[in-house]
């Protein structure tokens, strides 16, 4: 069974590759290498021992899809991750951020219509809950209220294929919402690399670990929560490659309509759980400093997976030590993630 992945260079792309290829589908992958490098899709290669057609295309030139399609027209499904992500470059370039994500996933869904694909798993996320009315967040709490342009361009994109499958019912959809993803493959050959300044506690973190930032700020000790501290749902990226997996699994068993499904590890882990074990497995302390709570920040936010494991027979097996252990790992090897 053929998958085009989009954004297959990128950190959940890349491991996501290696996982459809160890499950024996074939892959067709593209990306415009605006966050990732061509040695990303090298190594998924040689760690894979497989190879597979890979081309440097933009979701914005529709053209360059049109072009993969009729090159592969057999492809049965596309999972897609592209699109840009950091939070707070999108607070400054929020025409950037809806015009690659909202125009590029329409001209994708436009080529895959006129292709005949219509079976398609998104990269959504936990953002689009906002402010969740439950813990743990279960897939019927409703949508919220998003606290920057990224999270909305998820919440809306999500919006267009739902629509999009109401009104065309051959249309087979998976919304997975993503929680934490960090870690990297076991190799240390491929990892996340954040633009800019990282929002997120661990990639922050490493970056101290590593020399590359002086301190890392602890936003907020004073929150309702067992250390004071914000409690995120962390899921190791090996996990969530999985996921998708088994989600394709399903996609291909379910009869259209759309399904949104969480993907966490269903475990909250506070910031100073993730403090406290990356300096177990480092050996030293990592430099800190407490700081006011960020706008915008929940205390808590946790998956209940309960719908994943239900409808997907997935579970994720890797532990908090793991996480951080092959998030280190990488880091160390690769500081400033591949020169392009
Ligand atoms: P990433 O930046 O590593 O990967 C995204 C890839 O898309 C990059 O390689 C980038 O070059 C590519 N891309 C961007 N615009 C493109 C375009 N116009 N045409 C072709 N390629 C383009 O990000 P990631 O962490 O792998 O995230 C993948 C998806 O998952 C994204 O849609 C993201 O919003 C979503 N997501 C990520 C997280 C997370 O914490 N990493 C959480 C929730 C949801």
């Amino acid at each position: 069974m053929k998958i085009l992945v989009s954004g297959a260079a990128g950190y959940i792309g890349s491991h996501t590759v290696i996982s459809l290829l160890e499950n024996g589908y074939e892959v067709v992958g593209f990306d415009n290498f605006y966050n990732s490098s061509p040695k990303a899709v090298q190594r998924v290669k040689e760690i894979s021992g497989k190879d597979f057609p890979f081309y440097e295309a933009d979701m914005l030139d529709k053209e360059a899809l049109h072009q993969i399609f009729k090159a592969h027209p057999d492809i049965y499904a596309v999972i897609h991750f592209a699109g840009l992500k950091a939070v707070g470059e999108s607070v400054q370039k929020p025409i950037l951020y809806y015009h690659d994500n909202l125009t590029g996933t329409l001209n994708l869904v436009q080529v895959m219509e006129e292709a005949g694909c219509c079976n398609i798993i998104f990269s959504s996320s936990a953002t689009v809950y906002g402010d969740p009315k439950e813990i743990p967040i279960t897939e019927n709490c409703p949508k919220g209220i998003c606290t920057n342009p990224y999270g909305w361009t998820k919440w809306m994109q999500e919006q267009m294929l739902i629509d999009l499958q109401k009104a065309s019912p051959e249309w087979n959809v998976i919304l997975l919402r993503y929680f934490n993803p960090i870690g990297a493959h076991k190799s240390g050959e491929i990892g996340e690399k954040p633009q800019g300044i990282p929002n997120n506690l661990v990639p922050f973190l490493t970056q101290v670990a590593v020399g590359k930032r002086p301190k890392l700020y602890i936003y907020g000790t004073d929150y309702d929560t067992p250390d004071g501290t914000c409690i995120r749902d962390y899921i190791h990226i090996l996990d969530l490659a999985q996921g998708h997996v088994e989600a394709l699994r399903y996609l291909d068993q379910k009869e259209g309509g759309h399904t949104v499904i969480n993907l966490g590890s269903g475990k909250g882990y506070s910031v100073f759980d993730i403090i406290n074990t990356f300096e177990g497995i480092m050996g030293s302390e990592i430099p800190k400093e407490i700081a006011d709570r960020r706008k915008g920040d929940i205390p808590i936010s946790l998956a209940d997976i309960t719908k994943a494991k239900k409808l997907l027979g997935w579970e994720p097996k890797y532990t908090l030590e793991e996480m951080c252990r092959d998030s280190w790992k990488w880091q160390q090897k690769y500081p400033e993630g591949f020169n392009k």
